[in-house]
Protein backbone atom coordinates (compact mmCIF):
# COMPACT_ATOMS: atom_id res chain seq x y z
CA UNK A 1 0.00 0.00 0.00
CA UNK A 2 1.40 3.49 -0.89
CA UNK A 3 0.99 6.24 1.25
CA UNK A 4 2.13 10.09 0.90
CA UNK A 5 3.32 10.41 4.42
CA UNK A 6 3.02 7.76 7.85
CA UNK A 7 2.29 9.55 11.10
CA UNK A 8 3.29 7.58 13.74
CA UNK A 9 1.21 8.39 17.05
CA UNK A 10 -1.77 10.22 16.93
CA UNK A 11 -1.54 12.58 20.12
CA UNK A 12 -1.24 16.35 20.30
CA UNK A 13 1.03 16.39 17.59
CA UNK A 14 0.40 13.51 15.32
CA UNK A 15 -3.20 13.75 15.21
CA UNK A 16 -3.00 17.18 14.36
CA UNK A 17 -0.20 16.40 11.64
CA UNK A 18 -2.77 14.14 10.16
CA UNK A 19 -5.35 15.99 10.39
CA UNK A 20 -3.90 18.89 8.40
CA UNK A 21 -2.11 16.53 5.97
CA UNK A 22 -5.12 14.09 5.05
CA UNK A 23 -7.37 17.49 4.81
CA UNK A 24 -4.78 18.76 1.61
CA UNK A 25 -5.68 16.04 0.02
CA UNK A 26 -2.69 14.08 1.30
CA UNK A 27 -3.87 9.92 1.46
CA UNK A 28 -2.20 9.87 4.96
CA UNK A 29 -1.55 6.36 7.31
CA UNK A 30 -1.99 7.15 11.19
CA UNK A 31 -0.49 4.43 13.22
CA UNK A 32 -1.67 3.93 17.10
CA UNK A 33 -0.47 1.35 19.23
CA UNK A 34 -4.02 2.06 21.41
CA UNK A 35 -7.92 2.31 20.34
CA UNK A 36 -10.39 4.40 19.69
CA UNK A 37 -11.18 5.72 22.72
CA UNK A 38 -13.66 8.64 23.13
CA UNK A 39 -16.37 6.61 21.85
CA UNK A 40 -19.62 7.60 24.30
CA UNK A 41 -19.34 4.62 26.11
CA UNK A 42 -19.86 6.02 29.69
CA UNK A 43 -19.25 2.71 31.77
CA UNK A 44 -15.16 2.57 31.07
CA UNK A 45 -12.28 2.27 33.75
CA UNK A 46 -11.13 5.38 35.08
CA UNK A 47 -7.91 4.00 34.09
CA UNK A 48 -8.88 3.68 29.90
CA UNK A 49 -7.26 6.23 27.82
CA UNK A 50 -3.73 6.03 30.44
CA UNK A 51 -1.18 3.81 29.59
CA UNK A 52 -0.95 1.31 32.10
CA UNK A 53 2.52 0.01 31.30
CA UNK A 54 4.96 1.11 34.47
CA UNK A 55 8.42 2.90 33.92
CA UNK A 56 11.50 2.61 35.86
CA UNK A 57 11.60 6.11 37.15
CA UNK A 58 15.11 6.84 38.94
CA UNK A 59 15.18 3.27 39.79
CA UNK A 60 11.72 1.90 40.71
CA UNK A 61 8.58 1.07 38.76
CA UNK A 62 5.90 3.26 37.85
CA UNK A 63 2.89 3.60 36.33
CA UNK A 64 2.89 7.45 34.46
CA UNK A 65 -0.13 9.38 34.01
CA UNK A 66 0.35 9.87 30.10
CA UNK A 67 -2.60 9.09 27.27
CA UNK A 68 -2.87 6.12 25.53
CA UNK A 69 -5.16 5.76 22.58
CA UNK A 70 -6.38 7.70 18.98
CA UNK A 71 -5.75 11.25 20.60
CA UNK A 72 -3.07 10.13 22.77
CA UNK A 73 -3.34 12.42 25.81
CA UNK A 74 -5.84 14.85 24.51
CA UNK A 75 -8.16 12.87 25.20
CA UNK A 76 -7.61 12.83 29.14
CA UNK A 77 -5.89 16.22 29.76
CA UNK A 78 -7.50 19.15 31.27
CA UNK A 79 -8.57 21.28 27.52
CA UNK A 80 -7.21 24.34 28.74
CA UNK A 81 -5.25 25.41 25.98
CA UNK A 82 -3.17 28.76 26.43
CA UNK A 83 -0.93 30.47 24.69
CA UNK A 84 2.37 31.09 25.98
CA UNK A 85 4.08 34.78 27.07
CA UNK A 86 5.78 36.26 24.06
CA UNK A 87 8.79 36.10 26.05
CA UNK A 88 9.05 32.25 26.83
CA UNK A 89 10.24 31.94 23.68
CA UNK A 90 13.33 33.97 24.98
CA UNK A 91 13.19 32.44 28.37
CA UNK A 92 17.03 32.46 29.63
CA UNK A 93 16.48 36.39 30.09
CA UNK A 94 14.70 36.05 32.93
CA UNK A 95 17.40 33.34 34.12
CA UNK A 96 20.69 35.26 34.43
CA UNK A 97 23.68 33.05 34.48
CA UNK A 98 21.53 29.86 34.48
CA UNK A 99 21.06 28.86 30.92
CA UNK A 100 23.57 29.25 28.46
CA UNK A 101 21.85 31.12 24.92
CA UNK A 102 22.02 27.96 23.52
CA UNK A 103 19.68 26.24 25.82
CA UNK A 104 16.93 28.72 25.10
CA UNK A 105 16.72 29.86 22.29
CA UNK A 106 13.83 28.78 20.28
CA UNK A 107 14.54 28.75 16.35
CA UNK A 108 10.73 30.65 15.81
CA UNK A 109 9.50 33.46 17.52
CA UNK A 110 5.84 34.40 19.01
CA UNK A 111 4.84 36.46 15.91
CA UNK A 112 5.85 33.31 13.66
CA UNK A 113 3.36 30.76 15.57
CA UNK A 114 0.32 33.42 16.30
CA UNK A 115 -0.89 31.87 13.38
CA UNK A 116 -1.03 28.43 13.85
CA UNK A 117 -2.45 29.06 17.69
CA UNK A 118 -5.25 31.17 15.95
CA UNK A 119 -5.70 28.18 13.60
CA UNK A 120 -5.55 25.28 16.51
CA UNK A 121 -7.96 27.36 18.30
CA UNK A 122 -10.40 27.81 16.04
CA UNK A 123 -10.65 24.34 15.29
CA UNK A 124 -11.11 24.00 19.07
CA UNK A 125 -14.08 26.87 19.19
CA UNK A 126 -11.78 28.84 22.06
CA UNK A 127 -10.45 32.51 22.29
CA UNK A 128 -7.48 33.20 23.80
CA UNK A 129 -7.53 33.96 27.60
CA UNK A 130 -7.79 37.11 29.11
CA UNK A 131 -8.54 38.55 32.51
CA UNK A 132 -12.30 39.81 32.68
CA UNK A 133 -13.12 42.48 35.18
CA UNK A 134 -16.97 40.42 35.31
CA UNK A 135 -16.87 36.96 34.47
CA UNK A 136 -19.79 36.51 32.30
CA UNK A 137 -23.08 35.46 33.87
CA UNK A 138 -23.83 31.45 34.21
CA UNK A 139 -20.30 30.49 33.44
CA UNK A 140 -18.72 30.01 36.48
CA UNK A 141 -19.50 27.71 39.60
CA UNK A 142 -20.29 29.75 42.55
CA UNK A 143 -17.47 29.49 44.25
CA UNK A 144 -14.95 30.92 41.10
CA UNK A 145 -17.19 34.05 41.10
CA UNK A 146 -16.99 34.23 44.48
CA UNK A 147 -12.59 33.95 44.29
CA UNK A 148 -12.25 36.12 40.69
CA UNK A 149 -14.43 39.09 43.30
CA UNK A 150 -12.13 38.76 46.37
CA UNK A 151 -8.96 38.87 44.21
CA UNK A 152 -10.01 41.36 42.25
CA UNK A 153 -10.41 43.74 45.29
CA UNK A 154 -6.44 42.43 46.05
CA UNK A 155 -6.13 43.77 42.87
CA UNK A 156 -5.69 40.63 41.45
CA UNK A 157 -7.12 39.72 37.63
CA UNK A 158 -8.30 36.34 37.06
CA UNK A 159 -10.29 34.93 34.11
CA UNK A 160 -12.32 31.72 32.65
CA UNK A 161 -9.35 29.50 31.32
CA UNK A 162 -9.96 28.72 27.63
CA UNK A 163 -11.37 25.62 27.72
CA UNK A 164 -11.73 23.06 24.88
CA UNK A 165 -15.19 21.60 26.24
CA UNK A 166 -18.69 21.79 24.57
CA UNK A 167 -20.28 23.66 27.36
CA UNK A 168 -23.69 22.60 26.00
CA UNK A 169 -23.25 18.86 26.39
CA UNK A 170 -20.88 18.98 29.61
CA UNK A 171 -22.13 16.99 32.36
CA UNK A 172 -20.29 19.40 34.87
CA UNK A 173 -18.41 16.20 36.35
CA UNK A 174 -16.58 17.18 39.49
CA UNK A 175 -13.29 15.18 38.72
CA UNK A 176 -12.54 15.95 35.07
CA UNK A 177 -10.21 15.70 33.83
CA UNK A 178 -7.94 12.35 33.76
CA UNK A 179 -10.16 9.70 32.20
CA UNK A 180 -11.77 9.83 28.98
CA UNK A 181 -15.11 12.25 28.30
CA UNK A 182 -17.70 9.92 28.94
CA UNK A 183 -19.79 12.14 26.03
CA UNK A 184 -17.40 13.39 23.98
CA UNK A 185 -17.61 17.21 25.32
CA UNK A 186 -13.93 17.52 26.11
CA UNK A 187 -12.73 17.57 22.47
CA UNK A 188 -8.93 16.12 22.04
CA UNK A 189 -7.34 15.56 18.42
CA UNK A 190 -9.82 12.70 17.89
CA UNK A 191 -12.70 14.63 16.54
CA UNK A 192 -10.44 16.03 14.04
CA UNK A 193 -9.36 12.70 13.09
CA UNK A 194 -12.71 11.10 12.98
CA UNK A 195 -13.44 14.29 10.62
CA UNK A 196 -10.53 13.05 8.44
CA UNK A 197 -11.57 9.78 8.30
CA UNK A 198 -14.91 10.36 6.94
CA UNK A 199 -14.52 13.36 4.58
CA UNK A 200 -10.15 12.85 3.59
CA UNK A 201 -7.88 10.15 2.38
CA UNK A 202 -6.86 8.85 6.24
CA UNK A 203 -6.13 5.74 7.30
CA UNK A 204 -6.24 4.78 10.68
CA UNK A 205 -4.45 1.47 11.79
CA UNK A 206 -4.92 1.18 15.90
CA UNK A 207 -3.16 -1.43 17.85
CA UNK A 208 -0.24 -1.33 16.21
CA UNK A 209 3.39 -0.74 18.38
CA UNK A 210 6.10 0.93 16.57
CA UNK A 211 9.17 -0.65 17.39
CA UNK A 212 11.63 0.73 15.01
CA UNK A 213 12.40 3.26 11.97
CA UNK A 214 15.49 2.70 9.33
CA UNK A 215 18.00 5.66 9.41
CA UNK A 216 16.47 7.42 6.70
CA UNK A 217 12.90 7.09 8.06
CA UNK A 218 11.62 5.56 5.29
CA UNK A 219 10.77 1.83 6.59
CA UNK A 220 9.08 1.90 9.59
CA UNK A 221 8.89 -1.62 11.44
CA UNK A 222 5.30 -2.52 13.33
CA UNK A 223 4.30 -5.24 15.63
CA UNK A 224 0.50 -5.77 15.93
CA UNK A 225 -0.42 -5.40 19.89
CA UNK A 226 -2.92 -8.16 19.48
CA UNK A 227 -1.50 -11.00 17.19
CA UNK A 228 2.13 -9.90 17.85
CA UNK A 229 2.40 -9.98 14.30
CA UNK A 230 5.26 -7.53 12.78
CA UNK A 231 5.25 -5.83 9.01
CA UNK A 232 7.27 -3.73 7.62
CA UNK A 233 5.87 -0.05 6.56
CA UNK A 234 7.57 2.68 3.87
CA UNK A 235 7.22 6.14 4.02
CA UNK A 236 7.56 8.97 2.04
CA UNK A 237 7.52 11.66 4.53
CA UNK A 238 7.47 10.22 7.70
CA UNK A 239 6.04 12.12 10.89
CA UNK A 240 6.99 10.71 14.41
CA UNK A 241 4.85 11.98 17.09
CA UNK A 242 4.99 9.18 20.45
CA UNK A 243 5.54 11.85 22.80
CA UNK A 244 8.20 13.08 24.71
CA UNK A 245 8.97 9.70 26.30
CA UNK A 246 8.70 7.19 23.26
CA UNK A 247 10.03 9.02 20.04
CA UNK A 248 13.13 9.59 21.71
CA UNK A 249 12.83 5.66 23.40
CA UNK A 250 12.00 4.88 19.26
CA UNK A 251 15.07 6.96 18.03
CA UNK A 252 17.57 5.43 20.45
CA UNK A 253 16.38 1.85 20.43
CA UNK A 254 17.22 2.19 15.97
CA UNK A 255 20.52 2.87 16.73
CA UNK A 256 20.42 6.44 15.93
CA UNK A 257 23.55 8.81 15.59
CA UNK A 258 23.22 11.96 17.26
CA UNK A 259 25.96 14.37 16.59
CA UNK A 260 24.70 16.83 19.35
CA UNK A 261 24.59 14.65 22.10
CA UNK A 262 21.10 15.58 23.53
CA UNK A 263 18.72 12.97 22.22
CA UNK A 264 16.89 11.68 24.99
CA UNK A 265 18.28 14.66 27.23
CA UNK A 266 16.36 17.57 28.62
CA UNK A 267 13.61 16.04 29.83
CA UNK A 268 10.76 18.37 31.03
CA UNK A 269 6.90 18.40 32.44
CA UNK A 270 6.85 21.19 34.57
CA UNK A 271 8.01 22.20 38.03
CA UNK A 272 4.22 23.01 39.28
CA UNK A 273 3.20 23.37 43.22
CA UNK A 274 -0.65 22.49 44.15
CA UNK A 275 -2.46 23.97 47.30
CA UNK A 276 -5.84 22.63 48.75
CA UNK A 277 -7.48 25.55 51.01
CA UNK A 278 -10.20 24.59 53.36
CA UNK A 279 -13.20 26.39 53.70
CA UNK A 280 -16.16 26.45 56.12
CA UNK A 281 -18.46 27.23 53.33
CA UNK A 282 -19.11 24.92 50.46
CA UNK A 283 -17.05 24.92 47.87
CA UNK A 284 -19.28 22.69 45.75
CA UNK A 285 -16.22 21.13 44.40
CA UNK A 286 -17.08 17.37 45.01
CA UNK A 287 -20.23 18.06 43.00
CA UNK A 288 -19.70 20.11 39.98
CA UNK A 289 -16.65 21.13 37.96
CA UNK A 290 -14.57 23.85 39.15
CA UNK A 291 -11.53 23.80 36.73
CA UNK A 292 -12.57 27.09 35.20
CA UNK A 293 -10.69 30.17 36.91
CA UNK A 294 -6.89 31.03 35.80
CA UNK A 295 -4.64 34.03 36.27
CA UNK A 296 -1.17 35.35 34.44
CA UNK A 297 -0.43 37.87 37.39
CA UNK A 298 2.68 36.08 38.36
CA UNK A 299 3.44 34.52 35.16
CA UNK A 300 6.46 36.73 35.09
CA UNK A 301 7.36 36.39 38.84
CA UNK A 302 6.15 38.95 41.81
CA UNK A 303 7.97 41.34 43.89
CA UNK A 304 7.78 38.34 46.85
CA UNK A 305 9.40 36.20 44.47
CA UNK A 306 12.53 38.08 43.16
CA UNK A 307 10.45 38.31 39.90
CA UNK A 308 11.74 34.98 39.26
CA UNK A 309 9.49 33.79 35.88
CA UNK A 310 7.39 31.00 37.00
CA UNK A 311 3.96 31.21 34.65
CA UNK A 312 -0.28 30.78 34.62
CA UNK A 313 -2.21 29.39 37.78
CA UNK A 314 -5.25 27.98 37.71
CA UNK A 315 -8.18 25.92 39.31
CA UNK A 316 -7.81 22.25 40.06
CA UNK A 317 -10.73 19.46 40.43
CA UNK A 318 -10.51 17.92 43.71
CA UNK A 319 -9.73 14.12 44.30
CA UNK A 320 -12.36 11.54 44.00
CA UNK A 321 -10.58 9.53 46.61
CA UNK A 322 -11.70 12.25 49.36
CA UNK A 323 -15.49 11.42 50.75
CA UNK A 324 -17.48 14.47 49.65
CA UNK A 325 -17.68 16.45 52.81
CA UNK A 326 -14.14 17.01 52.58
CA UNK A 327 -14.49 17.70 48.57
CA UNK A 328 -17.21 19.98 48.70
CA UNK A 329 -15.40 22.44 51.53
CA UNK A 330 -12.08 21.98 49.51
CA UNK A 331 -10.69 24.12 46.40
CA UNK A 332 -7.48 23.33 45.02
CA UNK A 333 -5.22 25.56 42.83
CA UNK A 334 -1.94 24.61 40.97
CA UNK A 335 0.98 26.95 39.74
CA UNK A 336 2.74 25.92 36.49
CA UNK A 337 6.76 26.56 36.79
CA UNK A 338 8.77 26.09 33.69
CA UNK A 339 10.95 23.76 34.73
CA UNK A 340 14.94 23.99 33.63
CA UNK A 341 16.37 22.28 30.74
CA UNK A 342 18.97 20.14 32.44
CA UNK A 343 20.90 17.48 30.32
CA UNK A 344 20.52 14.95 33.14
CA UNK A 345 17.23 15.10 33.20
CA UNK A 346 17.02 12.32 30.67
CA UNK A 347 15.61 8.86 28.93
CA UNK A 348 17.44 6.11 27.96
CA UNK A 349 16.58 2.41 27.09
CA UNK A 350 16.15 -0.39 29.00
CA UNK A 351 17.66 -3.84 26.96
CA UNK A 352 14.49 -4.75 25.85
CA UNK A 353 13.85 -0.97 24.54
CA UNK A 354 11.32 0.16 26.72
CA UNK A 355 12.28 3.68 27.92
CA UNK A 356 13.58 4.72 31.61
CA UNK A 357 13.41 8.05 33.01
CA UNK A 358 15.91 9.89 35.18
CA UNK A 359 15.17 13.04 36.53
CA UNK A 360 15.42 15.62 39.20
CA UNK A 361 14.35 19.05 39.39
CA UNK A 362 16.92 21.73 39.28
CA UNK A 363 17.27 24.03 42.82
CA UNK A 364 16.15 26.62 41.07
CA UNK A 365 12.43 25.28 40.32
CA UNK A 366 12.51 23.93 43.74
CA UNK A 367 12.83 27.50 44.84
CA UNK A 368 10.17 28.76 42.52
CA UNK A 369 7.92 25.97 43.15
CA UNK A 370 8.11 27.04 46.88
CA UNK A 371 7.11 30.71 45.83
CA UNK A 372 4.69 29.71 43.96
CA UNK A 373 2.80 27.46 47.03
CA UNK A 374 3.20 30.28 48.88
CA UNK A 375 1.31 32.54 46.70
CA UNK A 376 -1.65 30.02 46.36
CA UNK A 377 -1.81 29.84 49.82
CA UNK A 378 -1.98 33.80 49.98
CA UNK A 379 -4.55 33.46 47.66
CA UNK A 380 -6.70 31.20 48.84
CA UNK A 381 -6.85 32.58 52.22
CA UNK A 382 -7.77 36.13 50.19
CA UNK A 383 -10.67 34.32 49.64
CA UNK A 384 -11.79 32.58 53.17
CA UNK A 385 -9.99 29.68 53.19
CA UNK A 386 -9.67 28.68 56.93
CA UNK A 387 -6.40 26.55 56.40
CA UNK A 388 -4.05 25.34 53.59
CA UNK A 389 -1.99 22.83 52.31
CA UNK A 390 0.44 22.83 49.59
CA UNK A 391 3.00 20.34 47.54
CA UNK A 392 5.58 21.32 46.04
CA UNK A 393 7.65 19.88 42.78
CA UNK A 394 9.36 16.97 44.13
CA UNK A 395 6.30 15.44 45.88
CA UNK A 396 4.93 13.74 42.63
CA UNK A 397 7.03 11.98 40.25
CA UNK A 398 4.01 10.16 38.17
CA UNK A 399 2.21 13.08 36.96
CA UNK A 400 4.43 13.87 33.66
CA UNK A 401 1.45 14.84 31.79
CA UNK A 402 3.69 18.19 30.50
CA UNK A 403 6.51 16.05 29.12
CA UNK A 404 8.60 17.88 26.30
CA UNK A 405 11.85 17.83 25.78
CA UNK A 406 14.17 15.21 24.71
CA UNK A 407 14.95 16.07 20.68
CA UNK A 408 14.84 19.95 21.23
CA UNK A 409 14.76 22.33 17.83
CA UNK A 410 17.24 24.55 16.83
CA UNK A 411 19.27 25.90 13.96
CA UNK A 412 22.91 24.31 14.88
CA UNK A 413 23.42 20.78 15.16
CA UNK A 414 25.76 20.46 17.43
CA UNK A 415 23.15 22.14 20.38
CA UNK A 416 19.84 20.60 18.79
CA UNK A 417 18.23 17.11 17.38
CA UNK A 418 16.10 18.79 15.62
CA UNK A 419 16.45 21.76 12.63
CA UNK A 420 13.92 24.30 12.97
CA UNK A 421 11.22 22.38 11.02
CA UNK A 422 11.60 19.51 13.33
CA UNK A 423 13.49 17.14 10.93
CA UNK A 424 16.61 15.10 12.73
CA UNK A 425 19.88 17.22 11.66
CA UNK A 426 20.90 16.13 8.56
CA UNK A 427 17.37 14.48 6.85
CA UNK A 428 14.78 15.50 4.58
CA UNK A 429 11.42 13.95 4.98
CA UNK A 430 10.87 12.96 8.55
CA UNK A 431 9.66 15.31 11.22
CA UNK A 432 9.23 15.11 14.91
CA UNK A 433 5.97 16.71 15.88
CA UNK A 434 5.24 15.91 19.43
CA UNK A 435 6.29 17.57 22.83
CA UNK A 436 10.06 16.37 21.99
CA UNK A 437 10.86 19.14 19.81
CA UNK A 438 10.59 22.02 22.85
CA UNK A 439 13.76 23.49 23.80
CA UNK A 440 12.18 24.68 27.28
CA UNK A 441 9.11 24.14 28.99
CA UNK A 442 6.90 27.08 29.04
CA UNK A 443 4.88 28.86 31.21
CA UNK A 444 1.52 27.10 30.26
CA UNK A 445 0.39 23.54 29.64
CA UNK A 446 2.10 22.57 26.10
CA UNK A 447 -0.74 21.37 24.06
CA UNK A 448 -2.01 24.33 22.14
CA UNK A 449 1.87 24.94 21.18
CA UNK A 450 2.50 21.03 20.27
CA UNK A 451 -0.89 21.38 18.02
CA UNK A 452 0.04 25.02 16.73
CA UNK A 453 3.70 23.78 15.71
CA UNK A 454 2.28 20.29 13.90
CA UNK A 455 0.46 23.15 11.66
CA UNK A 456 3.06 25.28 11.11
CA UNK A 457 5.55 22.37 9.88
CA UNK A 458 2.74 20.42 7.81
CA UNK A 459 1.77 23.59 6.59
CA UNK A 460 6.13 24.11 5.40
CA UNK A 461 5.63 20.12 3.98
CA UNK A 462 2.65 20.84 2.01
CA UNK A 463 4.29 23.97 0.36
CA UNK A 464 7.59 21.86 0.17
CA UNK A 465 7.05 18.84 -0.96
CA UNK A 466 4.61 17.67 -4.29
CA UNK A 467 2.24 14.73 -3.18
C1 LIG B 1 -4.24 14.20 32.86
C2 LIG B 1 -3.61 15.17 31.90
C3 LIG B 1 -4.06 16.50 31.87
C4 LIG B 1 -3.49 17.41 30.97
N1 LIG B 1 -4.02 18.67 30.87
C5 LIG B 1 -3.51 19.53 29.96
C6 LIG B 1 -4.09 20.81 29.79
O1 LIG B 1 -5.10 21.16 30.39
N2 LIG B 1 -3.50 21.67 28.91
C7 LIG B 1 -2.39 21.31 28.18
O2 LIG B 1 -1.89 22.14 27.41
N3 LIG B 1 -1.86 20.09 28.30
C8 LIG B 1 -2.39 19.18 29.15
N4 LIG B 1 -1.87 17.93 29.24
C9 LIG B 1 -0.73 17.60 28.40
C10 LIG B 1 -1.12 17.26 26.97
O3 LIG B 1 -2.14 16.31 26.94
C11 LIG B 1 0.15 16.73 26.29
O4 LIG B 1 1.13 17.75 26.36
C12 LIG B 1 -0.04 16.36 24.84
O5 LIG B 1 -1.07 15.44 24.64
C13 LIG B 1 1.28 15.78 24.32
O6 LIG B 1 1.17 15.61 22.95
P1 LIG B 1 2.20 14.68 22.18
O7 LIG B 1 1.83 14.72 20.75
O8 LIG B 1 3.57 15.07 22.59
O9 LIG B 1 2.01 13.21 22.77
P2 LIG B 1 0.72 12.38 23.17
O10 LIG B 1 -0.51 13.20 23.13
O11 LIG B 1 1.07 11.67 24.43
O12 LIG B 1 0.61 11.33 21.96
C14 LIG B 1 1.52 10.28 21.77
C15 LIG B 1 0.74 9.12 21.14
O13 LIG B 1 1.66 8.14 20.69
C16 LIG B 1 1.18 6.85 21.04
N5 LIG B 1 2.36 5.98 21.15
C17 LIG B 1 3.39 6.09 22.02
N6 LIG B 1 4.31 5.14 21.77
C18 LIG B 1 3.86 4.42 20.72
C19 LIG B 1 4.40 3.35 19.96
N7 LIG B 1 5.58 2.79 20.23
N8 LIG B 1 3.67 2.88 18.90
C20 LIG B 1 2.47 3.43 18.58
N9 LIG B 1 1.93 4.47 19.25
C21 LIG B 1 2.62 4.97 20.31
C22 LIG B 1 0.47 7.07 22.37
O14 LIG B 1 -0.46 6.03 22.64
C23 LIG B 1 -0.18 8.42 22.13
O15 LIG B 1 -1.46 8.29 21.55
C24 LIG B 1 -2.43 16.99 30.11
C25 LIG B 1 -1.99 15.66 30.14
C26 LIG B 1 -2.57 14.75 31.01
C27 LIG B 1 -2.09 13.32 30.98
S1 LIG C 1 -16.91 17.66 32.87
FE1 LIG C 1 -17.69 17.78 30.78
S2 LIG C 1 -15.82 17.62 29.53
FE2 LIG C 1 -15.28 16.86 31.58
S3 LIG C 1 -15.61 14.63 31.51
FE3 LIG C 1 -17.52 15.56 32.26
S4 LIG C 1 -18.76 15.85 30.39
FE4 LIG C 1 -16.66 15.55 29.73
Amino acid sequence: MDFDAIILGSGAGGGIAAYQLASRGWNVLLIERGSFVNDGNASRPVSSGLDQQSYLVNGSYRKLTVGYGLGGGTEVYGAVLMRPHEVDFTPGRHYPNLLPKAEWDWPVSFGEMRPYYEQVENLFGITPFQTQTELPVGQAAPINEHLHRAWKCNGIASGILPLAIQRKSCLDCADCPGFLCPNGSRLGTQHLIERAIRSHELKVWSGFQVLQISKKGENVLLQNVRTSEQQTVKARILVVSLGAMQSPALFLRSGWEDSSGLLGRRYMYHAGGVVAGCFLNQTQAGEMFVKQLGSDQFYLGSPQSNNEKWGVIQSLPTPRLLPSFIRNRTYLMMATVEDMPQACNRITIDRNGNPVLQHRFHSFDLKRSKDAVRTLKRLLRMGGAFSTIGLTADRNKTHVGHQVGTMCFGENSKTSVLDPYCRPHGTERMFVLDGSFMPTSLGVGPALTIMANALRVTDWICKQYEK
